[in-house]
């Protein structure tokens, strides 16, 4: 279930993409995640995090269906727990002094990341990460990726995302991604990104 109401993000992201988001698109990677493990059934006893993280370990048959249905997955659930009301999770002085730190400046930290949203050809995601030497990073992915799984181009530990893939903003923003991605800023849950980067 989503941690908020379909038009919770409203006016930056409309309920009708939320319910088609998550009912659909969402639910079709939980299915077809299910779908490819039935072969398998002991693989039902790990968690998504783990087969994604450990994809080269599993069976040849499926590890394409996992990589992209258990990335599929493991993205959106983390996707909406990153977002909230407008207003309602905003950015505290210390999240500030961290992405100052990083980046320079907030705006500079804003601008590269929305520049890995519009820049990333095709379907695919935008992220901060925190790399294993403790640094923010930002990046994107195609397709269904993540910086958890073994082939990641760039590893670490995500801590915001932006799904860039265009059944996440076209009905209300049809060809403009960049807009979206500037949209996004006003429902990001800082309280949630900050809790991450800290663990
Ligand atoms: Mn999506």
């Amino acid at each position: 279930d989503l941690p908020y109401k379909y038009n919770a993000l409203e006016p930056y992201i409309d309920s009708t993409t939320m319910h088609i988001h998550h009912d659909l698109h969402h639910a079709a990677y939980v299915s077809n995640l299910n779908k490819a493990l039935e072969k398998y059934p002991e693989l039902y006893k790990k968690g998504v995090l783990e087969l994604i993280q450990n994809l080269n370990e599993l069976p040849a048959d499926i590890q394409t269906a996992v990589r992209n249905n258990g990335g599929g997955v493991y993205n959106h659930s983390f996707f909406w727990k990153i977002m909230a009301a407008p207003g309602t999770a905003k950015m505290s002085p210390h999240m500030e002094k961290v992405l100052i730190e990083n980046f320079g400046s907030v705006d500079a930290f804003k601008t590269e990341f929305e520049k890995a949203a519009v820049g990333r050809f095709g379907s695919g995601w935008a992220w901060l990460i925190k790399d294993s030497a403790g640094k923010l990073r930002i990046i994107s992915t195609p397709n269904q990726d993540n910086s958890l799984m073994p082939n990641a181009e760039v590893k670490g530990k995500p801590v915001l995302t932006l799904d860039v893939w265009e059944h996440a903003y076209y009905l209300k923003y049809q060809n403009k991604r960049a807009a979206y991605a500037k949209a996004f800023w006003n429902v990001v849950n800082w309280t949630e990104v900050e809790k991450l980067i800290g663990e």
